[in-house]
């Protein structure tokens, strides 16, 4: 599409879609040398997403837990094609992409359709707000960078504001009340680190409003975490209250006001309660590009989470498409860990598909040959009748194994220096909290990170909180 395109007519195209977990490492295990390589995500990077959380409370700079996708690709044995642009349509029958730049400063062409011969489909989810009235106009998320970067500011701006000089006890009360929605993992992680910000840093920044900041978690399910085994349930409860941290299960929120939450209680009561800042991790849905592509292909794309996909990770119902990570429904949670396996898997998969497809177009050379030396010497038909049946009997020993996934363990941090995992351990389950655990979950996020240049950047970050505490300064 572009003048940087290397394009080699004998390879097959692939194309990308996404730049996130399942996409990047894709990329990172991919043999380049195998396709014409395009990868097209509207972020010309890659976002940590486990550190997120981190990020809004200034603990860590937001350019730590991000990796330019260029970064990978520049190291690549073929040039690969990165364009910043958002995928607008997936048509499955002409096997076309179109998409679009969507940034601020646009050239003469903006938009523009190419064609692939197999399209990895890992675009991710977007946040599910169930249509609940406010949510997208009063609350922040916590999904993307920008998601973080907006609430460190709206959290720093509500604690300006009840500093403002004679600002009446309640509204300051009202100000300085932080509501998390959804007690999942990233409610939860979110909270704990907002009650570290506040623990360390707040109490000696503006100590005359630190008492009065209060942080209550809603969750509408009985209990926070489901996917954690129960002891971890509880101990993740009994931190957050010696924390402080209110967690109101059973509580739906059902509207978001610009200074308020209308909540239901368990006993269905209506109940509305003042609060400064409302942080949405309710959960996330299929983007309208899936949606879009899966009405494309009705009788075999049905789920309502999102795409279905065989065992090989091929969506059902088209040819050519691999759908990895968030926007997929499978037996899988929609996590990190599973996209990134995905990821790696189908990139030995691809690779042993080009293999297949160099052998195939060998056979079909040495075939025809075959049919026209019946004239060549007993050496040359023999010669040729050997490399024949080499590669035919190759050809059937190809076998594509079904995507295997291997659970690492589930970890997550809750503040006040501890975390918790589950952690597969001998056929059963190993379960543990606390500040071992902590320093458990910093070493494997650390080396989980994919480059040095992160590694130094977010351990960095982490030393200079240490030492100076974080910033409190609003951008
Ligand atoms: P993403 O990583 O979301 O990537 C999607 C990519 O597609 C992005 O690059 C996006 O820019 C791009 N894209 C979007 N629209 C388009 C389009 N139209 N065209 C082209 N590209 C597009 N999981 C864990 O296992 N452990 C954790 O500790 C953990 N912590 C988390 C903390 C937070 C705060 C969050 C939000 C999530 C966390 N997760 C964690 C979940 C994990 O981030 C996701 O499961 C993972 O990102 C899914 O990977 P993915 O590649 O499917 O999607
Ligand atoms: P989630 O879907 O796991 O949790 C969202 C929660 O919000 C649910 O418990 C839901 O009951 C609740 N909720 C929804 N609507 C509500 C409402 N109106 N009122 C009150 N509560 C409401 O979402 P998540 O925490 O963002 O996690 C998404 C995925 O990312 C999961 O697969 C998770 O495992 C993964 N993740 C993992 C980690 C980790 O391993 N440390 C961290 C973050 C995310």
């Amino acid at each position: 599409p572009g003048p940087q395109m290397p394009f080699d007519a004998d390879k097959k195209t692939l194309v990308v879609l996404g730049s996130g977990w399942g996409a990047t490492s894709l990329l990172s295990t991919l043999d380049t040398t195998d396709y014409n390589v395009v990868v097209i995500s509207p972020k010309n990077f890659f976002l940590f997403t486990p550190l997120l959380p981190s990020v809004a409370v200034g603990t860590l700079n937001p350019r730590s837990i991000i990796q330019p996708t260029r970064y990978i690709t520049r190291h690549k044995t073929r040039q690969v094609s990165v364009i910043e642009a958002e995928a607008t349509d997936v048509d499955p029958i002409n096997k076309t992409v179109t998409f679009m730049d969507n940034s601020e400063i646009k050239g003469n062409v903006s938009a523009t359709t190419i064609s692939y011969d197999y399209l990895v489909y890992g675009v991710g989810a977007e946040v599910q707000t169930f249509n609940i009235p406010g949510v997208k106009e009063h609350a922040c998320f916590m999904k993307e960078l920008a998601d973080a970067e907006r609430m460190q500011r709206e959290f720093m701006d509500c604690v300006e504001t009840a500093a403002f000089p004679g600002q009446d006890a309640k509204e300051v009360d009202r100000l300085l009340h932080m509501i998390v929605v959804g007690g999942g993992p990233t409610g939860i992680e979110l909270s704990g680190e907002l009650h570290d910000f506040l623990e360390d840093d707040l109490k000696s920044w503006y100590p005359e409003l630190a008492g009065r900041i209060r942080i209550t978690l809603v969750e509408a399910l009985p209990s926070v975490l489901p996917m954690f085994s129960k002891q971890l349930i509880d101990y993740t409860e009994s931190t957050f209250k010696e924390s402080k941290i209110d967690i109101m299960t059973k509580t739906m929120v059902k509207e978001v006001k610009e200074n308020a939450v209308v909540l239901q209680m368990p006993d269905k009561s209506i109940v509305e309660v003042p609060c400064g800042l409302v942080v949405w991790a309710a959960g996330n849905k299929g983007r309208k590009l899936t949606q879009d592509l899966m009405a494309k292909l009705p009788n075999d794309q049905k789920n309502r989470r999102g795409i279905e996909v065989d065992d090989f990770m091929r969506m059902k119902g088209a040819s050519g498409i691999f759908a990895i990570g968030d926007c997929t429904a499978t037996s899988y949670a929609p996590t990190a860990q599973v996209a990134s396996q995905q990821g790696a898997y189908l990139a030995r998969i691809l690779h042993q598909m080009a293999k297949t497809d160099e052998l195939e177009h060998r056979l079909a050379q040495l075939e025809a040959l075959g049919r026209g030396v019946s004239s060549g010497t007993e050496e040359e038909q023999k010669k040729l009748k050997d490399e024949t049946e080499d590669i035919a009997s190759r050809l059937q020993k190809v076998k594509l194994r079904p995507f295997h996934y291997s659970h690492q363990g589930s970890l997550a941090y809750i503040g006040s220096d501890k975390a918790i995992a589950d952690l597969p351990f001998m056929n059963g389950n190993f379960a543990s909290g606390g500040v071992t655990t902590y320093l458990f979950w910093r070493s494997a996020y650390l080396s989980t990170l994919f480059s040095l240049r992160n590694r130094t950047l977010v351990a960095t970050d982490w030393l200079k909180v240490k030492i100076f505490g974080r910033d409190v300064s609003r951008e």
